[in-house]
């Protein structure tokens, strides 16, 4: 059976027309999909039932399953989902003052193989389907109360963004409809590690979604070796596609930096990257590193933090340092799909 969420609205309400029902009923199935918060097509009270049978029978409206709903005191929700080949993939819903942001994967596995991430530990097995990341947004949105909505989202979690941008694009198109999610596109974040031919086609499609991009090293001899797929690309054309895509978009860039304790965090790194970032309409975001199980790397001493900030700040940098979020259920990407060994997956009722 098809994914319904895999399907566009046109392509909906050609399926309808096929059957004979006139085009509003496309219409009537997204409200009770996004708005209604449906689980079932039984649920949709106001189409025919003979029309609930057919969808029934040809569709699903569900791939995955929770395998674990994890909920941290500062109210951040995690899901781990199990698609229908077994793979495994994490989103988060995060609660601050009237925010309700949700991070999706993109990817099952990652193959750009950041050195402190769990995510990419055993590479990549596949592509998200559209309708598979719209499942992750709706399933979150579930999660709040009737009246609550989400209001932002970040492409942040498992995977490259970049590397599945013809499935993404569709599944964000679901969440900026007004018949969709209905979030602004300046709420919606996309994070890269980096591919400036992929940013090209960001730019190429006119897209006006906020960009973010991972740097992690302020200089390349550094950043192959944390981010290992930059051997093939480089610092200096990325940070020259990101400026294209600003020149175009005319969103502002962020820049995301994890500082490992020892690694990227002395005295040198703060200075070139001030000195890479100066004079850019941009956004530093440092995020001191969340250990993860079975790899070597450290969160950064306060006084080693202190200095940083404070070097990027002195340099007109505009800089913040992230909070981390959720810490005691493993919010951090892929940690929680490694701790939870498949045998003791529980499928809630
Ligand atoms: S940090 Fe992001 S891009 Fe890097 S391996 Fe992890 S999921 Fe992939």
């Amino acid at each position: 059976m098809q994914h319904l969420l895999d399907i566009t609205h046109e392509q909906l309400t050609a399926w309808l027309k096929e059957r004979g029902y006139p085009a509003y009923r496309a219409a009537q199935i997204r409200k009770w999909l996004f708005q209604s918060r449906v689980e079932t097509f039984e649920e949709m009270s106001d189409l025919p039932k003979a029309l609930r049978s057919e969808l029934a029978s040809a569709f699903t409206l569900w791939t995955s399953k929770i395998a674990t709903h994890s909920v941290a005191h500062d109210g951040t929700e995690k899901l781990l989902l199990e698609l229908a080949d077994g793979g495994r993939i994490e989103c988060v819903l995060l609660r601050d003052g009237e925010r309700r942001s949700i991070c999706i994967s993109s990817q099952v596995g990652c193959a750009m193989g950041c050195v402190f991430c769990a995510s990419g530990l055993d590479g990549v097995d596949r592509n998200l389907t559209t309708g598979e990341m719209i499942e992750e947004m709706l399933r979150l949105a579930r999660l709040l109360p009737a009246e609550e909505r989400l209001s932002h989202i970040v492409v942040m979690g498992m995977g490259e963004p970049l590397a599945n941008l013809d499935r993404l694009l569709p599944a964000l198109d679901a969440a900026t409809r007004e018949d969709g999610l209905g979030i602004s596109h300046r709420r919606i974040t996309i994070s890269t590690v980096g591919l400036p031919p992929q940013i090209d086609k960001l730019i190429d499609r006119d897209t006006r979604f906020h960009l973010a991009v991972s740097l992690h090293a302020p200089n390349d001899e550094l950043r192959n070796r944390l981010v290992p797929v930059n051997k093939n690309i480089g610092i200096a054309p990325i940070i020259a596609a990101a400026d294209r895509y600003f020149d175009q978009s005319g969103r502002r860039l962020t820049f995301e930096y994890v500082l490992l304790g020892g690694l990227n965090d002395a005295r040198q790194h703060a200075e070139q990257l001030a000195a890479l970032l100066r004079g850019r309409t941009a956004l530093l975001n440092v995020i001191p590193y969340n250990p993860v199980a079975g790899l070597p790397y450290q969160t950064p001493s306060a006084a080693a933090i202190r200095q940083f900030r404070e070097i990027l700040e002195r340099a007109g940098i505009n800089v913040q340092f992230r909070e981390r979020k959720g810490d005691e259920i493993n919010a951090a990407c892929g940690q929680l799909r490694r701790s939870t060994p498949v045998v003791a997956l529980e499928v809630p009722s």
